[in-house]
């Protein structure tokens, strides 16, 4: 039990200037935290309470899914992230530990980083660690802090420089069992999001940087929420916006086709080319080149088609990305007739298709942007992939499906969008950074093989905050049962009656053997200024004891998501909280 007058719950009136959504004003407002910076906050009391509940239901879902929990850290030595697969990407979002650098690791770099995930430090843990099939399945988790210098951080805990994660990485002897652990992973989080009260719905969605060969993404479906969910009820569908752009095309880019029907994008040998010329970009014109990005259901893939760059090439195959150069230009003849500047869509032979058959057979080609890649002095950019995107979230109304291949959309059949917030991501990772790392074992006839990894994270701080925009009113936080900061409110009207204490002591005791923890309004403030507190801090059963209730024989009992207030006996509080 605490004493609220003992306590720090430094609830506030008004909601500071900059908070523009309801969770983050109510985070505020219900004193859960305090900001220091950008993206930086502090956990009152309060708010820690609530994320030590979700990080120990977490852990719990975890460990019943055979995960084992290990903590590491936070510092990372950059060469293993320069030695990882995606540095060029991923060094764009990390915190350098030292700016002044030692000089070795190449000039500006520093020599630490702050760990935005761990791939790159797990895997080489467990290569150095495990040898042997007998040694595997393992999956590890933490739940722990994470850095990402997030360009702009906002809407409080949702999009925080420093913020809470439990990110778990499973390695497989083959893609049967990865998958295997992928779908106990799944359920895990299914579970994890039930218990804690929070609508949160799996959809499918594209592996981007990270690689792998497939995913899932948790959306909370709320307004504010930076992603957008491509579905549909009636068959269950449920995509995010690049996973969905790249099995549908926008009506209006089909229309606009001067050539050819957009069921011939699975038509082998034949491509239709979403063109679109990038703003120029600022790169030294020897140092560009044009590339078609195709994005098909994994690995993204392009083709270089001018100008030449090996350096920017193995930066390319660094990102995930599958490369091809035409022998000659005129291999693909349809991309040089686009017109720079001009959106539309273009049909055309391939006329070397035995080339690409290869990855045509894996990423059946869908969508394309085209625009201009290359490098500066601070490192190499992709840019046509986000212009793409920009690009295709203006029609959502518009996405048809184009082919076959996904039984439960029919052709045709329109599909909804709505925004939601991303709480949690599950990957099939494969084999991309036990390559990298060289994380291998021995099968039980000496054979060495890859381990076949998976990663997923679960936003804790994000998913706190997500709880609070999904659980709210007018008048504060209704928090769900098991991710209270405290279960049981108990307010005692009259603080100064020695009588009313004593009850509230007792009561709270009742409740605590029963399990709940319980939290007594025992500041001397009026009745007014407790219950607007007590609405606006949301804990989920209040009870309220007053002088005049006492003189009655009854205390008042109400639950955060009811309005009506139950008269109860004294004689029977006791038994009502058990
Ligand atoms: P986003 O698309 O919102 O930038 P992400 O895809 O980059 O998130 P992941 O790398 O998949 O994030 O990390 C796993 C989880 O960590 C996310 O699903 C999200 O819940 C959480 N997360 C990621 N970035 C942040 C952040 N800046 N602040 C708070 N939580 C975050
Ligand atoms: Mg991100
Ligand atoms: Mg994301
Ligand atoms: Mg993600």
């Amino acid at each position: 039990m605490k004493l609220w007058s003992q306590y720090f719950v430094p609830t506030l009136k008004e909601s500071p200037a900059d908070a523009e959504i309801a969770s983050h004003k109510l985070l505020i407002r219900a004193g859960l935290v305090r900001k220091l910076g950008g993206g930086l906050y502090t956990y009152l009391p309060l708010g820690l309470r609530v994320m030590q509940k979700l990080t120990q239901l977490c852990r719990e879902e975890l460990e019943r899914a055979g995960a084992i929990e290990l903590w590491m850290p936070h510092v990372h030595p950059v060469e293993l992230w320069q030695q990882g697969p995606r540095w060029a990407a991923a060094r764009e979002i990390m915190f350098r530990a030292d700016s002044a650098g030692d000089g070795k690791h190449g000039p500006r770099e520093p020599e630490f980083v702050l760990g935005p995930t761990h791939e790159e430090i797990v895997t080489p843990l467990v290569k150095a660690e495990i040898t042997s099939y007998r040694d595997l399945p393992k999956n590890f988790f933490q739940i722990a802090t994470k850095f990402r210098n997030e360009i702009r951080p906002r809407f409080g805990l949702m999009r925080a420089r420093e913020f809470v994660m439990m990110d778990a990485y499973s390695f497989d002897v083959d893609d049967d069992r990865a998958i295997k652990s992928y779908q106990a992973m799944k359920a895990a989080y299914e579970a994890f999001f039930r218990r804690i009260g929070v609508q949160a719905i799996a959809v499918e969605a594209d592996t981007g940087v990270m690689g792998g060969s497939f995913s899932h993404e948790f959306m909370v479906p709320a307004e504010v929420g930076d992603d957008d969910v491509i579905y549909n009820e009636a068959s269950g569908y449920a995509a995010n916006r690049e996973k969905a752009r790249s099995a549908l095309v926008p009506a209006d880019l089909s229309d606009a086709a001067p050539v050819g029907a957009v069921e011939e994008f699975a038509t082998p040998g034949v491509v239709t080319i979403a063109a679109l010329e990038a703003a120029p970009y600022s790169v030294p014109a020897d140092r560009q080149f044009k590339t078609l990005v195709y994005v098909g259901d994994g690995k993204p893939f392009v083709v270089i088609l001018r100008g030449s760059d090996e350096l920017e090439e193995a930066k390319l195959g660094a990102l995930g990305f599958g490369l091809f150069r035409p022998a000659a230009p005129e291999e693909i003849e349809p991309v040089l007739g686009a017109k720079p500047g001009s959106l539309g869509a273009v049909k055309g032979t391939i006329k070397n298709p035995t080339a690409l058959a290869g990855v045509f057979a894996d990423h059946a080609i869908r969508l394309i942007g085209n625009g201009t890649t290359g490098a500066n002095k601070d490192g190499f950019h992709l840019r046509n992939v986000n212009v793409t995107r920009d690009l295709a979230i203006t029609r959502f109304g518009d996405f048809r499906r184009v082919r076959a291949g996904e039984p439960d959309v029919k052709s045709g059949q329109p599909l909804q969008v709505r925004r939601g917030i991303e709480v949690g991501h599950i990957f099939k990772l494969g084999t991309k950074y036990s390559e990298k790392s060289g994380a291998v074992y021995t099968d039980d006839q000496k054979q060495s093989h890859l381990m076949v990894m998976g990663s997923y994270g679960i936003g804790i701080s994000r998913t706190l905050q997500a709880i609070i925009e999904q659980s709210h009113d007018a008048d504060g936080i209704v928090w769900p049962w098991n991710s209270a900061p405290f279960h049981v409110l108990i307010c005692v009207l009259d603080p100064q009656l020695a009588e009313a204490v004593d009850l509230a002591r007792k009561l709270a005791a009742a409740a605590e053997k029963a399990g709940a923890e319980v939290l007594v309004d025992d500041r001397a403030e009026r009745p007014g200024v407790k219950f607007k507190d007590a609405d606006l801090v949301g804990i989920p059963l209040r009870l309220t004891i007053g002088g005049k209730g006492l003189k009655e024989g009854v205390v008042e009992l109400k639950w955060r998501h009811q309005k009506d207030v139950a008269k109860v006996p004294l004689a029977e509080a006791e038994a009502k909280l058990a």
